[in-house]
């Protein structure tokens, strides 16, 4: 006969009987995330399969298969890291940085600052060339930077989220070979909003985000390496400092070996299974140009009330839009007035941009026309309340 055992009693200072969650309506317009899919968020209530079982075996495959597609990329290390853009960010440094390495970023907004900052942390001797926020660098600077530092990895945001630049990617990947670099991109807020073609512009490394051009919620962060990358990943001295984000081991799981690694995230992988499926569907063709069709009417709708943008037409970003605040405007308590009052969020400016803009992000489900009329017509109605 077994006996009760007699437990401590349990502390009951933390237990709130909370009801159910329910969570407000929000059209969601600002640096990310955005809206997600309904048939993605279908597809992550499912129930979840075990994470070595064939039938999520072969959908893995398809992600990377996919992945591949909306990156233009034939590496065959593709896949998501489980994880935000900033776990797929970490992860290209974490891999190929070796302590001594030099690193070139080129800075021209707040997410250049940050890959700075990671490749330092993997001791990496990090070089820096700096662009005012809003504007994008030419291949004159860039070379002459490789030459100058003659680094092992050349990093650089193709999207920038904090300023809304686009930078001009064409001769980057030339000029980085020829210099004996890797060149490593981020793509977080381009993928699959804007044209992107790693092969052909010769990235080595890039990562990207769910939650953006993927019409997913975050939690996934796409990560791939191409030959090169993997050259200098197998050369390295040490281990990859980082356990989670070690690719190589990753590879045993996402590769033919399907050796467990960590409890994969099934239900985020249902969901962007969906998020690229849809845009398979659609063609990428497709949706660069709705992206870049909805980002003309917003800009020229905002022009026609007296706004301006921050970044010139051809560096724009169809994306992301950076929209000057007009002086005298309170612009926090104007985008706290459009959520509050219409659950529209919109995103104020970061680092050197801070009380300078507005964010008006056009990013996957969400870059659609009636969203564009929808902000249009609360810029015209609400915006002279602040003036
Ligand atoms: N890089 C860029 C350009 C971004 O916009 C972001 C996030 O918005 C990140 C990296 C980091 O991604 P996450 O916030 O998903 O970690």
């Amino acid at each position: 006969m077994t006996t009760t055992p007699i437990l401590p009693s349990v502390n009951n200072l933390h237990k709130k009987l909370f009801g159910p969650i329910s969570v407000p309506e929000r059209l969601l317009l600002g640096p990310g995330p955005s809206n997600s899919h309904p048939s993605v968020l279908e597809a992550l209530s499912l129930n979840p399969v075990g994470h070595l079982d064939p039938f999520y075996i072969s959908l893995m495959g398809e992600v990377q298969e996919l992945l591949r597609y909306v990156w233009q990329t034939d590496n065959r290390l593709t896949l998501p890291m489980s994880g935000t853009g900033s776990a797929a960010m970490e992860a290209t440094i974490a891999n190929v940085v070796e302590p001594g390495d030099t690193v070139l970023v080129a800075i021209k907004g707040y997410f250049g600052h940050r890959l700075a900052d990671m490749a330092g942390r993997y001791r990496a001797n990090v070089q820096t060339i700096e662009k005012q926020w809003g504007e994008a660098f030419s291949l004159d600077e860039i070379e002459r930077a490789l030459v100058k530092y003659k680094p092992a990895v050349f990093g650089i945001v193709h999207a920038e989220t904090s300023t809304g630049v686009c930078q001009p990617m064409e001769g980057i990947g030339e000029l980085c070979r020829k210099h004996n670099a890797l060149l490593l991109l981020d793509t977080v807020t381009s993928l699959g909003g804007v044209p992107l073609y790693l092969d052909k512009w010769k990235v080595d490394l890039a990562y990207s985000c769910s939650q953006k051009g993927l019409s997913c919620p975050p939690g996934l962060g796409p990560f791939t390496i191409n030959s090169r990358g993997e050259e200098k990943l197998s050369q390295r001295s040490g281990k990859v400092p980082n356990w989670y984000l070690d690719v190589s081991l990753l590879n045993k799981y996402w590769g033919s070996d399907r050796v467990y690694h960590h409890t994969a995230p099934v239900n985020m992988n249902f969901g962007i299974r969906e998020s690229l499926r849809l845009i398979a569907e659609e063609g990428l063709e497709n949706s660069w140009k709705r992206h870049l069709d909805n980002a003309n009417l917003l800009w020229s709708g905002l022009q026609s009330l007296g706004l301006k943008m921050h970044v010139n037409p051809d560096l724009r970003l169809a994306t992301l839009t950076t929209v000057c605040i007009p002086s005298g405007v309170d612009g926090k308590a104007f985008s706290l007035h459009l959520l509050n009052n219409f659950g529209v969020e919109i995103g104020g400016g970061l680092g050197d941009l801070a009380g300078m803009v507005w964010r008006i992000g056009l990013m996957g489900y969400n870059s659609k026309r009636e969203n564009v009329e929808r902000i249009l017509s609360l810029f015209e109605s609400e915006l002279p309340k602040f003036r």
